[in-house]
């Protein structure tokens, strides 16, 4: 069981992202690198060609949109994603180990399809049991270092793919290994193509390119999280600022609501004011009319008493009685006739509003000639009056 666990954990450390392939969604077969870094099995992107342009010199990344130049035979000619070829093969391997028990697992070293027993590390082959016995016999194999499946399953030690020790040979000398690192072309060469075609050249030994190479990977690495931070700041920066404007609006908006509240407190304040004046005035004015209609219906009624008393004397009373009352009867009727109706400014029906800028407005309780005669042209009747004058004035002379 706890064997068991190791391999697990084994493979629950590799990323699935890292196996599979985004097109097929299955793992990688044969992946092909892009210049996205993006990987995918070459005969996924053979099809892709297919269905983008089949005989353009380009390929656009399913997953990036960004382009890769094609050369020579095209997608076969694109370079070889050796290191997740061989994670597959390693994560293959671990789960037949775990899952299958190893049964599954054939001897590499015969052809008697047998059911492989342990692994020489030194061949990289499976081995039957039969096989294991021989490599014990030869004398060139005795010092083999050989796991049982068992031991490869505890992690004991780990099954490695024969793809990571694999040394890439050169394209114009097949036997020759690729070696040499020219600086000045940026690629690998083998030694003879170092002579031949790259004699003037700058050249390096691998491993020394290599640590130049992570060198500046590592350098880049950094100056890439530091932007990221950049980055991440500035994300920072605007979401707090965006928090300050979110609280700012929110202000702005209570202090909008607040002065509208206290302008509409402020003008029903001055509404209450301005109605109780205008009640009061409309009351001081209808006691006015109502008063000078209460004098003259007062008078009115007092001629009538009055007639009625001369009309009555004169009905029955004699002629000599008339005539001696004459005096009287007269001097009651002329007092009759100099009865004066109450009057009541006609400027007491004129009331208006005028409405305010800065606040609900004011009473208007009389009317403001100033501005009416400004406006309005001289009235008929005053410019007639002045034409009859001018008319005597013109008869004069004559
Ligand atoms: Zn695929
Ligand atoms: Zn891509
Ligand atoms: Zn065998
Ligand atoms: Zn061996
Ligand atoms: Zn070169
Ligand atoms: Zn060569």
């Amino acid at each position: 069981m706890a064997s068991n666990v190791t391999v697990k954990s084994v493979l629950e450390k590799i990323s699935v992202d890292h196996l599979e392939c985004s097109i097929c969604t299955n793992r990688f077969r044969q992946p092909k690198l892009l210049d996205c870094l993006h990987s995918f099995c070459l005969q996924c992107l053979q099809e892709l060609r297919q269905s983008q342009d089949p005989s353009g010199t380009k390929l656009i990344c399913p997953l990036c949109r960004r382009e890769t130049m094609l050369k020579g035979s095209g997608v076969a000619d694109l370079p070889n994603n050796f290191a997740f070829s061989a994670l597959v093969d390693e994560v293959t391997m671990q789960e037949k180990l775990l899952d299958g028990q190893g049964s599954e697992i054939k001897c590499q070293a015969c052809d008697e399809e047998n059911k492989a027993t342990s692994r020489c590390m030194d061949c990289d082959h499976f081995l039957c049991q039969e096989c294991q016995k021989a490599h014990g016999r030869m004398t060139l194999m005795k010092s083999h270092k050989i796991y049982t499946l068992a031991q490869l399953r505890s992690g004991e030690t780990v099954y490695k793919s024969k793809l990571r020790e694999e040394v890439p040979k050169c394209g114009k000398h097949p036997d020759q290994n690729l070696n040499v690192y020219c600086n000045s072309c940026e690629q690998v060469i083998c030694t003879t193509c170092s002579v031949l075609d790259h004699a003037k050249h700058s050249l390096s030994g691998l491993p020394e390119a290599v640590d130049k190479c992570k060198r500046k990977v590592t350098e880049l690495v950094v100056k890439a999280h530091a932007s990221q931070t950049e980055l991440n700041t500035a994300i920072q920066k605007l979401s707090e600022s965006r928090k300050e404007l979110d609280t700012v609006f929110a202000a702005t908006k209570t202090k909008i609501s607040k002065k509208a509240r206290q302008e509409i407190a402020k003008t029903r304040r001055e509404e209450k004011k301005l109605s109780k004046e205008i009640d009061r005035i409309y009351k001081e004015r209808t006691k006015a009319f109502e008063a000078a209609q209460a004098h003259s219906r007062k008078e009115v009624t007092k001629t009538e008493q009055k007639l009625d008393e001369v009309e009555h004397l004169t009905d029955q009373a004699s002629c000599y009685e008339i005539l001696e009352h004459q005096q009287k009867l007269l001097h009651n009727l002329s007092e009759l006739t100099g009865k004066q109706p109450q009057q009541v400014p006609d400027k007491l029906t004129f009331m208006d509003f005028e409405e305010g800028e800065r606040s609900l407005g004011r009473l208007v309780l009389e009317e403001e000639p100033k501005a009416a005669a400004k406006q309005s042209p001289r009235p008929t009747t005053f410019a007639a009056m002045e034409d009859l004058a001018s008319h005597f004035a013109a008869i004069k002379t004559l």
